[in-house]
C-alpha cells in the first residue's frame, strides 16, 4: 500500500476520537474520515460481548454499507477495584444521560475508601480493520492508576482521573502530545497502521 494520500473510513461520529487517531498516524501519511460524513449510513448498536466484537460489528457494518475498507473501534477503562467496570460499558456508565465530568465524579465516589496503590487501572482500545480480502484485530492497553481527584484539561472521557504511572499525571494534565505516546489508542493504531503498510 502506498504510503502518500492513504484514507480510511471508520465507523464513528465521536470527532475528538477521529481528531486523536489522526494524530498518532501522521507520521505514517494514513488519514481516518469518519464514513458518517460522505456516506448515508445508520449507526451500529454496541450489542457485542467484548470489545473485539463491538469493533468487528462497526467495520463488518462500514465496510458492507460503503465497499471500502473500513475501520471499527471500541475502548474503555478497567479498573481493578471495581472488578473491570466500567468497561465494556464506559460510554454508559451511571446512565446515558451523565457527562464526562458526572462520570468521573461517579469513579471518583465509588473509590473513596480505595488507596492509592489499589487503584490500578487499564484503558484499552480495539481496532478491527475489515476489508474485501478479510478482517483483523488491533489491541492496544495502557496501564496506570485512578487519581484522587479530577485533574486537568485536556483530552476526553476519563482522562482527567487516568494517572499515567512515569509522570504521576493525568492524561488530561499531560496534554496530546504525551497521551498519543503511550495511550492504549496509540499503541492499537500504530500496529494497524505498520500492517497497513508493510503486510496489506
Ligand atoms: P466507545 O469506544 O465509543 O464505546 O466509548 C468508550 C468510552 O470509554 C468513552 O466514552 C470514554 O468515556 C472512554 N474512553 C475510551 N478511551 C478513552 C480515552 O482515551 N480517554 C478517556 N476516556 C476514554
Amino acid at each position: 500500500m502506498k504510503p502518500s494520500s492513504q484514507l480510511i473510513y471508520i465507523l464513528s461520529k465521536n470527532q475528538g476520537k477521529i481528531k486523536e487517531i489522526n494524530a498518532i498516524l501522521s507520521p505514517y501519511s494514513l488519514t481516518i474520515r469518519s464514513l458518517f460524513q460522505d456516506y448515508s449510513v445508520e449507526e451500529v448498536n454496541e450489542t457485542g460481548s467484548s470489545y473485539t466484537e463491538n469493533a468487528l460489528l462497526k467495520a463488518h457494518h462500514g465496510f458492507k454499507m460503503s465497499g471500502n475498507i473500513c475501520i471499527g473501534e471500541d475502548s474503555g477503562l478497567e479498573i481493578d477495584a471495581l472488578d473491570g467496570a466500567p468497561g465494556l460499558f464506559s460510554a454508559r456508565f451511571g446512565g446515558e444521560t451523565l457527562d464526562s465530568k458526572e462520570k468521573n465524579k461517579q469513579i471518583l465516589e465509588l473509590l473513596k475508601e480505595v488507596p492509592q496503590e489499589k487503584r490500578s487501572a487499564c484503558f484499552v482500545c480495539v481496532a478491527a480493520l475489515v476489508w474485501q480480502k478479510g478482517e483483523k484485530i488491533f489491541e492496544g492497553r495502557c496501564h496506570g492508576f485512578i487519581s484522587q481527584e479530577i485533574r486537568g484539561n485536556s483530552g476526553f472521557g476519563y482522562d482527567p482521573i487516568f494517572i499515567l504511572p512515569p509522570y504521576q499525571k493525568t492524561f488530561a494534565e499531560l496534554g496530546e502530545k504525551i497521551k498519543n505516546r503511550f495511550s492504549h489508542r496509540a499503541i492499537a493504531f500504530r500496529r494497524m497502521a505498520e500492517f497497513l503498510l508493510t503486510d496489506m
